[in-house]
């Protein structure tokens, strides 16, 4: 058989519409969905094929959290294998089962990157992503030992470490943020260590540009890949091809629209708008029209490449105020919440500001109060211990005694994004 991201078009939007019509079938018996049908006055009988998929409604992340942990489950529980988590809007994790054939299919799709990025079974992969809840660690984990590479599962941080190990392990492939990639890049420069073997890096999680990629790979001498993933799907949903323009939705597993922010309507030409994706391939936990977020566009020309499926840009940014730092989803929302929590601060004006240091993000919390408290250095200390628990990254927590002369700070936009990316 022709190898699955070649296949004929046509012969792909079959398999596409069987597998839809197939998980539709099996969703209709959710409560979840058939309350969601119920409510929009669809007949489930009425969905038949691919085609009516505009008849649906959307899914958004609060329906996601509103039936944590086991609303969305279409299987039984004994098969589900394991679960994987987003950090967390508003305190209420997306919770997202797999069975083994789903934990196995999210692996193989992350494999076709590996493949035409080049790692074998002689390579050895660092997996600088981090390890457990998330979907990105053990995704990129899994999807190494199914190709037969060596991975070293350093997981985030430690510098000296990082380098350490690429260096004694002669690692080919390092998969890490783009932002923590740079950063371990102009470490090694400046410090001048030699004998890295590096050839590629595979990175993702995050928005970067075409133009850090470019300085990476200047940087290092190596090639950058671009990976998409999103715990709702799998940690490679799209992906860069060895000609490395555009990422190429793995459509044998997805069902991908992209439409206008304001109205819903599908765009079908290479006009910016919301990425909308389909589980058509997944036991455990397939969504339908769920509501991504992400802003991208179709790129519509064939890929040199041979590949059939459909590519879209790299992610231009979100619809929602959803930050992402150091990797880690946070709203800003949440940060209030963490602010306002503390008695000494529970009305208090405060302003995020995220800024690059040596190419990683940096998280300033600016907090307007009073003498006592700008003074007050254990507290100051006892709030980024709290945050760190709390968000799993490190901010610089400063008080002030008015945030900023002149400029008025209302609630709604309360973050400074300086970053260079
Ligand atoms: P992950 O563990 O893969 O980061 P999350 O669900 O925590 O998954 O975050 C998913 C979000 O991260 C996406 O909705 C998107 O905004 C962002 N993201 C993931 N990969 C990329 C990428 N390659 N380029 C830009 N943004 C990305
Ligand atoms: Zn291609």
């Amino acid at each position: 058989m022709k190898d699955v991201e070649y296949i004929d078009s046509k012969e792909l939007r079959k398999i596409q519409n069987d597998r839809f019509l197939n998980t539709f079938k099996r969703l209709s018996n959710v409560p979840f969905y058939k309350e969601k049908l119920t409510q929009n006055g669809i007949d489930s009988n009425t969905i038949l094929s691919l085609n009516d998929i505009g008849r649906l409604p959307f899914i958004v992340k609060t329906d996601l959290t509103t039936c944590y942990p086991h609303g969305t489950i279409a299987c039984p529980m004994s098969q589900i294998e394991k679960f994987h988590f987003t950090s967390g809007t508003k305190g209420i994790p997306v919770a997202i089962g797999y069975t083994h054939k789903d934990a196995d299919a999210a692996a193989e799709c992350f494999c076709r990157l590996m493949k035409s990025a080049g790692v074998t079974t002689n390579s050895v992969v660092q997996n600088s992503y981090g390890y457990g809840l998330f979907t990105g660690g053990l995704g990129v984990h899994e999807a190494a030992c199914k190709i037969g590479a060596t991975v070293i599962p350093v997981s985030v941080g430690n510098d000296d470490r990082q380098i350490k190990l690429l260096k004694d392990f002669e690692v080919d492939t390092l998969c890490a943020t783009p932002s923590y990639t740079m950063h371990l890049a102009h470490k090694i420069i400046n410090e001048k260590i030699r004998n890295i073997a590096l050839k590629r890096c595979i990175c993702g999680a995050e928005p970067w540009s075409e133009n850090m990629k470019r300085a990476i790979e200047a940087t290092l001498n190596i090639e950058a890949y671009d990976v998409y993933g999103i715990t709702e799907f799998g940690a490679c949903v799209g992906y860069n091809c060895q000609e490395r323009e555009g990422l190429h939705i793995c459509e044998d597993h997805f069902f991908i629209e992209i439409i206008d922010t304001i109205t819903g309507e599908n765009i079908y030409d290479e006009s910016v708008g919301e990425l909308v994706i389909t589980s058509i391939n997944k036991e455990a936990n397939p969504l339908i029209r769920y509501r991504t977020g992400d802003l991208t566009h179709f790129i519509l020309s064939p890929c040199k490449c041979g590949r059939t499926h459909r590519r879209i840009a790299r992610i231009i940014g979100r619809v929602d105020d959803m930050l992402i730092v150091k990797g880690i989803n946070i709203y800003p929302s949440q940060i209030e919440n963490f602010v306002h929590a503390t008695e000494e601060l529970k009305s208090n004006d405060f302003e995020i500001v995220l800024t690059t240091v040596d190419y990683i993000d940096k998280l300033t919390l600016r907090i307007e109060a009073n003498e006592q408290v700008v003074n007050n250095r254990l507290m100051k200390q006892r709030l980024e211990n709290e945050f760190k628990q709390r968000f799993g990254i490190k901010a610089d927590i400063d008080f002030v005694e008015k945030l900023c002369e002149g400029e008025i700070l209302g609630k709604k936009k309360y973050v400074r994004d300086l970053r260079k990316i």
